[in-house]
């Protein structure tokens, strides 16, 4: 029995236009019969069809279905109850076409736990037979009685139709009212009709709305019958009923025997409601079993199944293209560096301290850095101080410092890259030749802060600076281009005889100058493998000491400091200048502490006097702040003193006091790399130089670094790329399990109408989604793979092409196994996510929406 009390529904359209579809409507029906609702087209029948399944929330009043007050009850609830106490009938049937009729009805079986046989069900609705035919191989009214019966197996209280007859023709139509009246001699049956005559027929109440009222509400009389009838000169004409041809024959034919026509009433009479005990309703568990779980997954999951091919091959361009972009982003040079050493067969690394991001000028490495790098690294770290030796001509004004990278007459070095405080292990390690060193001038321990030079670099002095003859005359104090430093000894390194056939070929190039063929030359394997042994042997200076840091000061030979760059601020006059150079007093001009003299026309030029040689006693002191620079923007002071200039001479730069020259020296001859022997055990520093902001030493730094530069331009812009393309992919995932349910929606109506659960209609869902996900998930590990190949394929041509340089195994995009697996596992997480969402949505959406569903 259903109470419903003082209902009311009002529909707000969106312009806010409300629109009473159930005004006030107060009814009792009882525990069976056969009900219609009959009404003109918006008066509001389905409207009360849809308030008595509980599928739509009514706006006032109160329906008691079973005992359940329906403003009491949850939204799971009605879910229940409108799988098991209602039994929907729709229009369109709503049979699942992917399923045999026989499965169709099973479905329903299982999800009301019962195993019976599908032919009994079949055979009462005339329809023994058709268990293995498709719903699409069936006629409207067959496929109507397989709905009936399909609604029926749940045992409802209540079937609940809404113009089920409203598709088919006179005959179906017949057949499925004359089922439906056999059902309800046992149920509750209320359907929707816009038929009279069929009312009339069939009903055992009648209850007409009109604008959402109850305008009338008649019930048939016990043994009341309908029938067109000719008996004892009267003729009976059914109430509401369209005479049938014969039947107007019949009377036309019998037109003499009538004698008497009586207008049947229809046998209603206005109803009177009774309440009764009705059989109370309990909320019970419906389960789908995994066996038609699967089976409905089959016929969702192979249901478009291009587009789920489509969403995995699109999800996987996505993923790997955001993964190459990570991977961009992520480029270690020193990684691309070791890479390339290690391809190379070398065994050491230098590390230089970057200075500044626009240069590779080297600064000064600090103890604690080096503190840092020990606790990575157990063998001895060696130091390399920037102190060096010029291949060229002593004389300071020449325009043409040489860059340690520069060569001149073919080959030969400028300047050694620096001297290794070395110890006697790594020096046998890297010049004995058959198991002994030799040395071809000097003596290799005559001073402690002494410098050995190789054979390469002797001979480079040799070729570019004529004051030299031979490899004796430059042992000893070494009047320097920058620097006054002291060759202890030359050794031997064989290098003409391991270089013999690209020395010969450099030597033919410069004779004949042609650019191209010299520039093929220096982007030779060859020579950049000679090139890599000049930066870590044969242009190196060496010095044996214990400490070399210490065994500057002993030198007497050296007197002058020499800087980068450097100002003097003095009042309001600041002067920027690069390289200074500041010699030592030697008792010259009697300088103390913080005194310093000074060339007067340099003088003149900064502070705009004019001084002339005759008058520069006239000359008062006065005092200046002196500061040097790290890097080359005059932005990081490492060394800020107040400097008193005492005089002014003819003699040319600054000289100042030999504690002001001590107090300089650190900063001229400081440690300005490290150098690790073994590169196996070096690859453990490689992310901690990165963190201390140093770079690897070999030929291919600069291009790798330029590489890292190119990147860190492009790094930003790429990051927030890659993050549209993820969010792309989550939104795209999502939508794609939305839309899969979306496009099953009318599916879904079948099962939830025949008591499936949100949440077992929900499991097949999230199932075809991980599926999908777990395609996604194998091609993408495949397509990361793929698309770092090619990315770095492409990049690392097009970084050569602009740079001009090759790099051995090069690598700008890597397959990083750990990035892999983080973003797989991303992935994964997306996916759930992505899996989970879509049900979400299946929840919000309201039944009533649901059960509308078109196919
Ligand atoms: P019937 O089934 O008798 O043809 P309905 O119950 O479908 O009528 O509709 C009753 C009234 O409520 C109509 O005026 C209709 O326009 C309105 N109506 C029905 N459903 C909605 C809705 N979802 N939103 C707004 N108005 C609605
Ligand atoms: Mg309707």
């Amino acid at each position: 029995m259903i109470e419903i009390k003082n209902l009311t529904k009002i529909y707000k359209t969106k312009k806010r236009i409300e629109c009473k579809a159930l005004n006030n409507i107060n009814l009792v029906l009882p525990e069976k019969g056969f009900v219609f609702i009959v009404g003109k087209s918006g008066s509001g029948k389905s409207t009360l069809l849809n308030m008595i399944s509980g599928v739509d929330s009514f706006t006032s009043g109160e329906i008691i279905a079973g005992g359940n007050k329906f403003s009491k009850m949850s939204r799971k609830q009605f879910d229940k109850y409108l799988s098991s106490y209602i039994g929907f009938i729709f229009q369109d049937y709503r049979l699942i076409d992917g399923l045999t009729i026989k499965q169709n009805i099973e479905l329903a079986l299982d999800i009301s736990g019962k195993k019976e046989d599908v032919s009994s069900y079949l055979e009462k609705v005339d329809l023994a037979g058709y268990e293995n035919k498709y719903p699409t191989e069936l006629s409207g009214g067959e496929k109507q009685r397989v709905a009936i019966v399909r609604a029926l197996i749940k045992n409802p209280q209540v079937v609940l139709a809404d113009e089920p007859t409203g598709n088919l023709d006179f005959q179906s139509s017949k057949k499925i009212l004359d089922l439906l009246k056999e059902i309800s001699k046992t149920k509750l049956v209320v359907i929707v009709s816009h038929n009279l005559q069929d009312a009339n027929n069939y009903s055992d109440r009648i209850i007409e709305l009109s604008d959402g009222k109850v305008i009338n509400d008649k019930s048939r009389k016990n043994n009341y019958n309908n029938n067109f009838e000719i008996s004892n000169n009267t003729l009976y004409l059914p109430h509401n009923y369209d005479l049938k041809e014969e039947e107007i024959k019949n009377i036309i034919d019998n037109k003499s025997k009538i004698k008497k026509i009586i207008q049947k009433t229809g046998g209603f009479a206005k109803t009177v409601e009774q309440v009764e005990e009705s059989k109370v309703f309990t909320f019970d568990n419906k389960k789908i079993s995994k066996e038609n779980k699967r089976k409905l997954f089959t016929v969702f999951f192979r249901r478009k199944i291009f587009s789920k091919i489509a969403v995995i091959l699109l999800a996987t361009i996505i993923i790997s293209l955001a993964y190459v972009m990570q991977s961009f982003r992520n480029f270690d040079s020193n990684l691309a560096m070791y890479h390339d050493m290690i391809s190379k067969g070398y065994s050491e690394i230098i590390i230089n301290k970057r200075i500044d991001d626009s240069t590779n000028r080297i600064g000064i490495v600090s103890e604690s850095d080096v503190n840092e790098f020990k606790e990575f690294y157990d063998k001895k770290i060696y130091k390399i101080y920037n102190s060096t030796i010029s291949s060229f001509l002593s004389q300071i004004d020449k325009n043409l410092y040489p860059t340690t990278t520069a060569f001149y007459k073919g080959y030969y070095c400028g300047e050694t890259f620096g001297t290794l405080n070395c110890d006697e292990d790594l020096f046998n390690k890297k010049f004995a030749i058959n198991g002994k060193v030799e040395v071809l001038a000097g003596n290799l321990y005559d001073k402690e802060y002494g410098i050995i030079i190789t054979d390469y670099f002797a001979d480079s002095i040799l070729a570019n600076n004529p004051t030299y003859t031979d490899y004796n005359s430059l042992i000893g104090p070494f009047d320097n281009l920058l620097n006054e430093q002291y060759i202890n000894a030359i050794v031997k390194t064989n290098y003409k005889e391991k270089y013999n056939d690209l020395l010969v070929e450099i030597d033919m190039a410069i004779q004949n100058p042609d650019e191209s063929h010299i520039s093929e030359i220096y982007n030779s394997d060859e020579f950049l493998a000679f090139k890599d042994d000049l930066n870590k042997r044969l242009a190196l200076g060496y010095n044996l000491s214990n400490n070399y840091e210490q065994s500057f000061f002993k030198n007497e030979h050296s007197n002058l400091i020499t800087s980068g760059q450097y100002s003097i601020e003095s009042k309001d006059i600041t002067h920027n200048s690069t390289y200074g150079y500041f010699y030592k007093n030697n008792d010259k001009y009697d300088l103390k502490d913080n005194e310093i003299v000074m060339n007067y026309s340099f003088y003149n030029t900064i502070f705009k006097k004019s001084y002339k040689p005759s008058n520069l006693d006239t000359f008062n002191e006065h005092s200046m702040v002196l500061k040097l620079y790290a890097g080359s923007q005059y932005s990081k002071v490492i060394f800020e003193k107040e400097v008193v200039i005492k005089k002014l001479v003819t003699d040319k730069y600054y000289h100042i006091s030999d504690e002001l020259y001590n107090e300089l020296i650190p900063y001229d001859n400081f440690c300005s790399s490290l150098y690790f022997d073994t590169l196996i055990q070096g690859y453990n520093i490689l992310p901690l130089s990165k963190q201390l902001d140093y770079y690897i030493v070999g030929e291919s730094s600069q291009q790798i670094n330029t590489a890292k530069r190119v990147v860190d331009i492009f790094s930003s812009f790429v990051s927030i790329l890659e993050y549209i393309l993820i969010a792309c992919c989550i939104l795209y995932l999502v939508s794609f399990g939305v839309k899969n349910i979306k496009s099953n929606i009318y599916e879904i109506s079948v099962i939830k109408s025949l008591g499936g659960s949100n949440g077992d209609i929900g499991i097949i869902f999230i199932l075809q989604n991980i599926i999908v996900g777990i395609g996604i998930l194998l091609l993408s590990s495949v397509g990361m793979f793929v698309a770092s190949l090619i990315g770095n394929e492409i990049l690392v041509y097009s970084f050569m092409e602009i740079v001009g340089v090759k790099i051995n195994s090069f690598k700008i995009i890597n397959y990083y196994i750990s990035l892999v697996v983080i973003d797989l596992s991303a992935i994964i997480l997306i996916i759930i996510i992505s899996s989970i969402l879509p049900t979400r949505f299946l929840r919000k959406v309201k039944p009533i929406e649901i059960l509308k569903a078109k196919k």
